[in-house]
Order: structure tokens, then sequence, then C-alpha cells
């Protein structure tokens, strides 16, 4: 029998559905993109009503809401909703950075205020934070990530190599991360970008492969294959 030189084991926790308000598609698709690659599931509306029909309805454990909106402003929603006494958490995330709007996002019951232009690992890292303290706050459930003799811990955001524990810089880890949920699948430079640094980087620029050089040499330099022409490969 061949024995199977790798293991792979994903511990989640509960599934949580967002819900999107944000007009500009380029934005709510780059979103919604990111988010479910982390095994969220999404709702993205456009406009301020749809938003407040939907936040209203007990189907969603947070709401990501742009102020901006075609219809109605983003803070008349957050307004209605918590005057209805809805406890939905709420990201609000504009171009708005004025110490004023922050201010009254905040006080209209907004949980967390984020500006634009934003990197999504800034966001992911938000909403991870808000769901664990208002949905998971009693889980102990580890949240792992294991490949070969490499382990991340979604947690601490720390890997194992050999039973040695490493620190990896934000974006090292979430570029990590992203290589250990697709494993064995042909990841381009596009992707990766996309998904680590943002709709918000040099589209020239060889980051990518600096990055990837830099896990090589604290994962293993075998781990991740390049895939010529087209990306790279975390080999399973
Ligand atoms: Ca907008």
């Amino acid at each position: 029998m061949r024995l199977r030189t790798y293991y792979f084991v994903i511990c989640r926790l509960p599934m949580a559905h967002i819900l999107i308000a944000e007009d500009e598609q380029r934005i709510s698709s780059f979103i919604e993109k990111g988010l479910k690659s982390h095994g969220y599931t999404t709702t993205t509306v456009g406009d301020a009503h749809a938003a407040l029909s939907l936040s209203m309805s007990d189907s969603f454990d947070l709401l990501i809401l742009d102020l901006g909106l075609p219809d109605r402003d983003g803070l008349e929603v957050l307004t209605d909703l918590r005057g209805q006494g809805a406890k939905l958490p709420v990201i609000i995330l504009t171009a708005r950075d004025d110490l004023k709007d922050k201010i009254s996002g905040l006080n209209g019951g907004a949980d967390d205020y984020m500006t634009k232009p934003f990197r999504f690992e800034e966001l992911l890292a938000r909403v991870r934070a808000r769901l664990r303290t208002v949905t998971y706050t009693s889980s102990t459930a580890p949240l792992t990530l294991m490949i070969h003799n490499v382990a991340l811990d979604l947690r601490t955001r720390k890997a194992k190599v050999n039973d040695e524990w490493i620190e990896l810089p934000s974006r090292e880890f979430t570029l990590a991360e992203t290589f250990f949920q697709h494993p064995d699948h042909v990841l381009s430079r596009q992707q990766l970008l996309d998904r680590v640094w943002g709709y918000d980087y040099d589209p020239g620029s060889n980051i990518v492969d600096v990055y990837v050089g830099y896990l090589r040499k604290k994962l293993g330099n075998d781990l991740i294959q390049t895939v010529r022409g087209v990306g790279y490969r975390l080999k399973e």
C-alpha cells in the first residue's frame, strides 16, 4: 500500500452570511470574491432600500455598508436599522475619511468604520473580529490548515514548520493562507494579487514573485512550485 505523505486538515468555524451594500460593482465583486474564497456566503445589494429590508430579515451575520448609496445615505440605513432594534453588526466601508464622518458612523451604531481605498486583508481581519465578538465568543474550534510539515494557525496567524513556530508578516501569512486553501490549484499572479494585495496595487510589479520567495525561504523550498507562464501551485 502506498503511504500518503501529506495530510490536509481544515477545521472551520460555522459559515457566516455577509450582506454587502455597495453600489460600485467593481468594489462589491472584489469584496464578494475575497470573502467567498475565505468560506463566507455573501449577498450583494446596490441600494439603501434593499440593504435595509435585507438587514431586517434576520438572515445575515454582518453588514458591510457603503455610505454613498444611490437612493439614500448609508447612515440613514444604519439609523433606521438601529432604530428598529436590530443588533446586526455593521462595518461601514466608505470613501468618507473625515473624522466627523467616522464619529457620526460610530455614534450612529456602526461597529467599525473603514475607509476606501482599502486592502482586502484588513477588511477580512475586521470581518473576522466582528464575527468573533458577536457570534463565536464561546467557540474553541481549532482553525488550522496543514500540508506536509507546515501548519498555519489562522487565529494566531503563525506558521509551524517541523514543530517550530515562526512569525510571518501579515501579507506573507495571507499569501500562505491563500495557497493552503487551494492545495494543488494553479493560482495566477493576478489571482494572488487580487486576494492578497487587493485592487490597490501596481499591476506591473513583481511583488508576488518576491513574496513567494520569502515563503519558500521560511516554509520550505519545495512547497510552492512555479508553473511557468501561469503562476504558482502549492504542492500537495
Ligand atoms: Ca458608493
